[in-house]
Order: C-alpha cells, then structure tokens, then sequence
C-alpha cells in the first residue's frame, strides 16, 4: 500500500519508488500520478480502478478482491493510492482486508494533498504567529451514516481560536459546509482559499473569505482551507507559481524513448506538458553489415556518434556482439552536442575526444578537420535519415568515410488523442522542435489541420530545424541560442 503524493510525480518517497519498481502489478486510483506507473517493469500489469477516467469502476469489494487475487498469485502488488493512503483513502481498509487473508502487507505514507496543496499555493497549514493547530475534515461523508459526523461547532470554535480547518472532497458540498460554520457563528470574514490540481502544473489557487469562497468556479479536486493561514502573502512561499513556465501546456514532438530528459526538465520549471512523439525509432533491416563494422571497430581512427539514438543502438550492438569499450581503445570518439556526450560516458563509460561547441553537423566537421582527417578512417553511426553535409565535407576533406545506419526512423502512426483534443480545444500554449523530422512529422500528422499550430507559440533547438520549421509554414515564436535542450528551455523561459 503505497501513497503517491499529492500531484507532482517525484513526491513519493523513495520508500514508493522502490516498491514500484520491483511491481508485478500496480492497482492504481484516479489521482495518482499516472506518471508513477512509468516506475514499475515494463511488463508489469496496471489496473486502473479510478473513477475518473477509469473504463471501469470497481467496488471497494472488488477492490479488496483483486487485490487478494492478484497477490495469491504469487505477485508482487503495489496498490498506489493518492497523497496518503490513511487520510480519505480507505486504505486502512484495504491493508485489514487483504491481511486477514494472509496476505503480507506493508504500507508506506505518503505526502498528504491537505498540507502539501496549501503549500505549493503559499499556505502554511501552521505558523507560529497564526496557527497552532490544524484540521483535516471531509466534505464527503460516508453516504450509509446518514448525517453528518463532522462538528461544526467545535469546528468553528477551532478556526476562531487560531486553527486550520483543510477540507477534502468539499468542493460540491462547499456552501453547506460553510453554512454550518456560519451557523457556530464563524465571521463571513474567516480567510478561506481553495486550491484546485494541488502541486500539479495545472494548479489554481483562489483566495479569499468565507464570504465568497463557495462561488470560485474551481473543481474537484481542491483542498479548501479555512483560517487565518489562508491570507498569508509573504515573500518566498509562493515559488511555485511563480516558476518561469508554470501552467504553460507544452507539447514536446521528439520520439518517446527521448521525451522524458526533455519532459523533465520543462516540468522542473512548472510547465504542464504533453507528450506526442511524431518519430518512432525501428531497428535496421539487417544487421549483419553493421555488425561487421563493429567488429572491425579497432581498424578505424575515429568513431563518430551524432545522436543518443545512435549510441544507444551502438551500445546495444556491443553487448549483442559479447564486446565492450575495450573495442574502442585506440579508436577516437566524436560526438555531436553534449547530449551525444553525455551518453558515451554513460553508456560506453568512454569520454569523447571531441566534441564541438557549436552543436550542427557542420561545427563537428570543422572541427575534425581541424584535427586533420585526410587519410583517416572514419566510421560514423547515425540515423537512416541524418543529412549527407557531415560525410560529405570529411571525404572532401581527405577522410575515409564508412556510413552505418544504426536505426531507422519513420512518422507516427498518430497522434495521442490528448494532444489533438487540446490542440482543437486551443488549450496549448507552447509546441517544442527538437529536429527537422520532429517539424516535418507534425506537419504531416496534423495534415488538413496545420492550422492548428497558428494559435501556439513554437520553440526551435537550432537554425536548422528553425529552416525546416519555415519550409513547412510554421512561424518561430523563439530558436534556442545554444541548441540543447536548456537552450531551448533558456529560449521559451525569457520569450516576450
Ligand atoms: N489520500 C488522499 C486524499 C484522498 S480523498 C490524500 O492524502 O491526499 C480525495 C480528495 O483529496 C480530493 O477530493 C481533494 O480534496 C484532495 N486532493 C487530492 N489530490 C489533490 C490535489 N492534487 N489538489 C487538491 N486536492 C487534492
């Protein structure tokens, strides 16, 4: 039994995160991150039991069952739920369930939405000038127990005396819970605010009184907070909000294997992003001629990886073919950019012996020219798709240029329908090209609907994938000035 956090996929423990990644089988609810579910084994199961989006909702029977069933069969089950398991979660319920059929139970605590959304908005839920104390109530009673158990009196008496009231599933119950605070004569002019999407890119925060809390517009699932901590405004608490991308939807096109660097990063700095890979990596036809090269790896003098793709399949090659960096002891590497770099040395444990500064194909020529490649041997390992500049300015150059294509790309099958439904709904503010096929892809999948990508602002890595973005009819709102992702991020970030 394992608490997800409140919104933001990395606040679950590491406690979480090592359950999930040994998971046969996740149980998850509607708010859990579904990025968590990318932590467990590829092959594990996730069922979806929410009742949000969900294709099904289970009873909590069947809930308790599968659970039992699934761990009966030898797995181990990760049941994921938001925030903390025993706050609203019904997990205490679960863990006696699924224990009294002799099934080992471990549960692990999560960060609960009641404290953790109220900080992410700037609210303490204590303060030592404000509030000594603090309340978690629910705003949705177990239907069978008829009326209510929560009591407004001593509730009231409570945020009057300097506590915090956090409410949780409160929001379609909102004016009769206030009217029940009102009632204990609680002022109209109690600070109350209500967070919506709570530590999560799509979080909104109103703030205000008892007196107009309840007509705010906000939506399930909201923490809505009521005392004198809900008007604290000062300085530093509210960094959330105030990330330079924070709520900015942003669709990121590079293929899926790569996006997550990317996806990373765009979120560190607030921004809601989305993810529609335009290119999908497929091995080579045939190997065998690639495989040779390998092999005979040790007769080149140079070793020239231009993309992280082509290292990957480089490395992966290696250990197909029961070698290793040992291979390439006397044999010099060349990269591109230091994201090519980066993955040489984590991958090949080898440090490249160039790399240029400037991160095209035409600064890694000049620079090996300068080096001098006239006689040189020279295997370069890149897409099927890759432009011919770079070997062509090296064999003009006097170098001997042996070409593999280490993978092939091809266009999408589709869109994720997420992204074509918010491109419609016009709900994007930002699309990101990482290369030219990235462009060309989009184009190509978005076909009589290009006009969709007028409304957004667009990001470019580098001049040229900026050409290519013009060749297919999309304006540049910004081009990364170094052309890397913290370029791009650096680019999007100080945009008019
Ligand atoms: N176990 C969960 C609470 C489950 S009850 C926890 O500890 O956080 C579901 C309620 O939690 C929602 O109705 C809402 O009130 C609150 N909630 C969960 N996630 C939230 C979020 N990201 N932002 C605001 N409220 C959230």
């Amino acid at each position: 039994m394992v608490g997800a956090g409140p919104g933001d996929a990395d606040l679950i423990t590491m406690r979480g995160f090592a359950a999930l990644s040994k998971a046969d089988v996740i149980v998850f609810d509607a708010l859990a991150n579904t990025n968590l579910l990318d932590l467990a084994p590829a092959d594990a199961e996730r069922i979806n039991v929410g009742k949000r989006g969900g294709d099904h909702t289970l009873s909590q029977y069947e809930v308790n069952n599968l659970l039992v069933t699934k761990a009966d069969e030898g797995k181990h089950v990760v049941r994921l739920k938001g925030g903390d398991p025993y706050v609203f979660g019904r997990g205490a319920e679960e863990v006696t369930h699924v224990a009294g059929q002799g099934v080992a139970c471990e549960v692990v605590p999560g960060v609960t939405a009641g404290i953790a959304a109220p900080m992410m908005a700037g609210i303490p839920v204590t303060h030592r000038d404000h509030a000594s104390c603090v309340v978690f109530v629910t705003g949705h009673e177990d239907p069978d127990k008829g009326q209510t158990s929560v009591d407004y009196k001593a509730l009231a008496a409570l945020i009057r005396g300097g506590g915090t009231a956090c409410f949780y599933m409160s929001v379609a119950r909102l004016s009769s819970i206030i009217a029940g605070l009102r009632a204990n004569d609680l002022s109209s002019s109690t600070p109350a605010a209500v967070i919506e999407w709570g530590c999560t890119p799509r979080q909104k925060t109103f703030r205000g009184t008892l007196s107009d809390v309840s007509s705010t517009g906000l939506n399930s699932p909201a923490i809505v907070v009521v005392g004198k901590v809900a008007a604290i405004e000062e300085s530093g608490l509210g960094f959330y909000a105030l990330r330079p991308l924070f709520g900015q939807r942003v669709v990121i096109t590079r293929t899926r294997q790569q996006s997550s660097l990317l996806r990373d990063k765009l979120a560190a700095v607030g921004a809601d992003v989305l993810e529609a890979p335009t290119i999908v990596i497929d091995e080579p036809d045939n190997w065998a001629p690639i495989d040779d090269a390998i092999k005979r790896v040790g007769d080149y003098d140079w070793l020239v990886l231009t993309s992280v793709n082509g290292v990957a399949a480089f490395d992966q090659r290696l250990r197909h073919l029961s070698m290793d960096a040992r291979c390439l002891a006397s044999v010099k590497v060349a990269t591109i950019g230091d994201a090519t770099a980066d993955a040489v040395a984590d991958l090949l444990r080898i440090q490249p012996d160039l790399v240029p500064d400037n991160y095209v194909a035409e600064a890694l020529a000049e620079a090996l020219i300068k080096h001098g490649v006239k006689g040189k041997k020279m295997l370069l390992l890149r897409a099927d798709i890759a432009r011919q500049d770079l070997p062509e300015l090296l064999s003009r150059a006097g170098a001997n240029i042996t070409e593999h294509h280490v993978y092939r790309t091809r266009l999408a099958d589709g869109l994720p329908s997420n992204v074509l439904d918010a491109l419609r709904e016009k709900s994007i503010d930002w699309i990101t090209f990482t290369s030219s096929s990235t462009a060309r892809n989009m184009v190509e999948l978005l076909g009589d609907e290009q006009e969709l990508l007028n409304h957004l602002k667009t990001a470019s890595i580098g001049p040229i994938t900026s050409r290519t973005m013009r060749e297919c009819g999309i304006d540049i709102t910004v081009e990364a000035t170094t052309s890397n992702l913290d370029g791009l991020i650096d680019s999007m970030m100080t945009a008019p």
